[in-house]
């Protein structure tokens, strides 16, 4: 059995999802993971902000916009008129759910049951498409089976015991089409996986079924060794391991979502991410194998917010740490990178929604500084200390940048160093060209 999750992208158009059904209809046993065509979740996101703010004008125009792109879709979807028409009555139906909130009070149980519509259409549409071109295939609502629990995280244990539940019911049958990103919450109400979670749908479900492989279907041919839009001639990476692929997946590759390699590492099972727009080419593999003595990608985030704090406290004493962390925790706000000396801490933020409350507090504790506008650049691969020169390497390719902070050790698969917005072209450059050229 095998797991193939595609994205909006792939399924953005009617002639997109035609094309994706050529490449599961092989016979082969598999569940397809469907995210919403391209743009519909972004629209159902601005129509539940028109519907907080009560204006239902406003809602009433993005929803009559969309439900003109589904109703074209559908005409150029299906060939026969019986199909046309049972499209057409699927799309009013979820439509007119939608419109039924432009009247009633607007919580955030609404929002989520409307955020859900996007995923419920696609997987509704493709399997009407199979059926009418003669391939049997299992519509698998995620909502019987995709729960998280009060903290959020998936409930490992019921979705293990609800999906191979539905699979055993349907043994005979080959093909199962199902929603990526919605899931129930602990009490029950439609709840999703948070944004581009159908990566993280996908490999939950791989990990419940002991899938063979989960595939990711997007329309690059792989991670890269390096940003293309910085950097020319980067390659696809043949192989990678779990870390090195989480680790990647944080940093901008925005090909896979950083949550979805856990399940798969936890359970051992290969990700393979793959192009729809280039079926026969290989990809990418994530798996446990560790390449030695190979580094294998280059990354960048932006936006970073560097925040140091300094404190003559911090001097041979304990707990200092502690109380700077209580201080993020309290403000949920992620830590990304941390360097420490004897009198001082630097860390860096990406979710700056709270700097100024975050800064008022650590200052009970120290003078701090704030540096705005930062990128963290990293380089991934077979780091451990036993390879020796690899850091000198990376610090002899940008002996010309300034380097704000270093962080090497955290795992045995990543250095990153903070620089300037302004160099971090430059430096993508340099590290290709040292490393890879
Ligand atoms: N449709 C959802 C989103 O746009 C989930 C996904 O595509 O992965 O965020
Ligand atoms: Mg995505």
């Amino acid at each position: 059995m095998r797991v193939l999750k595609f994205g909006g992208t792939s399924v953005g158009t009617a002639q997109r999802m035609k094309e994706v059904a050529d490449l599961i209809t092989d016979g082969q046993r598999k569940v397809v993971v469907l995210s919403a065509m391209s743009g519909t979740t972004n629209s159902l996101v601005e129509i539940a902000n028109y519907l907080y703010k009560k204006n239902h004008d406003g809602a009433n125009e993005v929803i009559n916009q969309l439900e003109i792109k589904y109703k074209q879709e559908i005409k150029d979807l299906y060939k026969t008129e019986d199909f046309k028409l049972k499209g057409l009555e699927l799309v009013k139906s979820h439509f007119e759910f939608i419109k039924s909130f432009t009247i009633d009070m607007f919580t955030v149980f609404e929002e989520k049951a409307i955020l859900a519509q996007g995923e419920l259409l696609s997987t509704a549409m493709f399997h009407y498409y199979l059926e009418e071109n003669g391939y049997d295939s299992v519509l698998l609502p995620a909502l019987d089976y995709m729960r998280i629990d009060k903290n959020n995280e998936p409930d490992s244990n019921y979705i293990k015991e609800k999906l191979n539940e539905i699979l055993s019911e349907n043994s005979e049958k080959n093909v199962f089409i199902t929603q990526g990103y919605i899931c129930r919450n602990a009490f029950g109400e439609i709840d999703n996986l948070q944004r581009g979670g159908s990566d993280y749908s996908a490999s939950l479900i791989g990990a419940a079924a002991n899938a063979d492989e989960i595939q990711i279907w997007t329309d690059i041919d792989g991670m890269h060794n390096n940003d293309p839009r910085y950097v020319e001639n980067t390659k696809s990476i043949s192989d990678l391991s779990y870390d090195e692929a989480a680790e990647l997946a944080y940093f901008g590759a925005k090909i896979l979502h950083p949550t979805s390699v856990l399940p798969a590492k936890l359970a051992n099972i290969p990700v393979r991410l793959l192009n729809t727009m280039e079926p026969k080419a290989s990809g990418t593999i994530i798996s446990s194998k560790q390449n030695k003595e190979r580094m294998a990608a280059v990354a960048a985030k932006d936006g970073i917010t560097a925040i140091k704090i300094k404190s003559g406290r911090m001097l041979l004493a304990y707990g200092f740490l502690r109380k700077v962390f209580e201080i993020f925790e309290s403000y949920k706000t992620p830590i990304d990178m941390i360097t420490t000396s004897e009198v001082g801490v630097s860390v860096t933020i990406d979710d700056d929604r709270h700097l100024s409350e975050i800064v008022d507090d650590l200052k009970k504790y120290g003078t701090v500084d704030v540096d705005v506008d930062k990128v963290i650049v990293c380089v991934v691969g077979d780091l451990i200390a036993e390879n020796k020169g690899y850091a000198s390497t990376i610090f002899d390719a940008l002996k010309g940048i300034p380097i704000r902070m270093i962080s090497y050790g955290g795992s045995n698969y990543n250095l990153s160093l903070l620089i300037n917005a302004d160099d971090k072209k430059e430096a993508l450059n340099l590290l290709s060209n040292k490393l890879f050229n």
